[in-house]
């Protein structure tokens, strides 16, 4: 039995690739002014890779000039999506568990944020937590720690949800918090995890 859950929100809640083409816009064509000198092949890697990785990341692999890797920042640190979103269908049962729910997701704070709102859950929540590394060097783990801390749940009490092995599921393996990866499209087979599963209602009888 758990007393509590912690989810991440992309691809967790919803699925990103609904949103990305309106997310995204902005900052291709931003991009497509900045750096076509470098050739379409070029810019296009840099794209696919923008809609996985973490936007510093891309551009320090693809050499982004200092200019351009700031104005990119500026951009995102004030990117909202306001058009209408939909959690993914399984996301009800979690929403309908008599359980305490935390949110903790990385990326730019107002992004986040304005996800959350368009896609109706900030009520879901005890907390919501916004891991922004333009904003502090706090991590996830550290965010998880202190739950835990401030709850005083033992790491037994609580289970994380999330679909990435190298972020939520990483972090709360280090800390003795039983992981859950949400892979619907079973992209991880060999992933470390307490429990997997391509459906969320699977993470209810877990933590009954
Ligand atoms: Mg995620």
């Amino acid at each position: 039995m758990k007393k509590a859950i912690i989810l991440d929100l992309d691809n967790t809640i919803y699925p990103v690739s609904s949103i990305a083409d309106h997310l995204f816009n902005e900052l291709f064509n931003f991009l497509d002014l900045h750096i076509a000198g470098e050739g379409v092949e070029h810019i296009n890697n840099a794209k696919e890779d923008l809609k996985r990785i973490p936007y510093q990341k891309v551009a320090d692999k693809y050499q982004f000039s200092d200019l351009v890797k700031s104005k990119g920042l500026e951009l995102l640190n004030n990117i909202e999506y306001n058009r209408p979103m939909q959690p993914f269908d399984d996301y009800k049962h979690i929403r309908e568990a008599k359980i305490t729910r935390f949110l903790v997701t990385t990326g730019f704070t107002k992004l986040q944020w304005s996800k959350v709102k368009m896609l109706n859950i900030e009520a879901d929540f005890e907390a919501i937590h916004i891991v922004d590394p333009e904003l502090s060097p706090l991590t996830k783990k550290d965010i998880f720690a202190s739950i835990l801390e401030k709850h005083n749940y033992k790491p037994e009490d609580v289970l994380v949800i999330g679909d990435d092995p190298e972020s939520e599921i990483k972090a709360a393996s280090e800390l003795g918090i039983d992981t859950f990866l949400y892979d619907p499209e079973n992209k991880h087979p060999n992933a470390l995890v307490t429990y997997r599963s391509q459906n969320l209602k699977d993470a209810v009888a877990i933590i009954a």
